[in-house]
């Protein structure tokens, strides 16, 4: 394989994850296909935004919960209550 080659199949790789990696952060197809074809012409400049977007996006609080013991809410999903600490996380 020659080096653009070798290039070209890292960028495509990439763009791939990309792809897959933005459905699965609740992008539309459209926007993932646009991140993975931004990704793939122009990676230096797409790819470390699309990191930081999706750092960000990971960041935001998510839904909150109450505690079954103390009824007060917590957010994400923790082992346990902030609050009261018993033992929350479902299995
Ligand atoms: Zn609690």
């Amino acid at each position: 394989m020659s080096p653009q080659q070798i290039a070209l199949f890292i960028a495509a790789a990439v763009s791939i994850w990309v792809y897959m990696d933005a459905k699965k952060n609740n992008y539309s197809t459209q926007m993932s296909i646009g991140w993975m074809l931004g990704v793939f012409m122009l990676m230096i400049v797409f790819l470390p935004f699309y990191l930081i977007v999706r750092a960000k996006r990971a960041r935001r609080p998510v839904v909150s919960t109450s505690c079954v013991y103390c009824s007060k809410d917590y957010f994400g999903n923790p082992n346990y209550c902030p609050h009261c600490g018993h033992l929350v996380r479902k299995v």
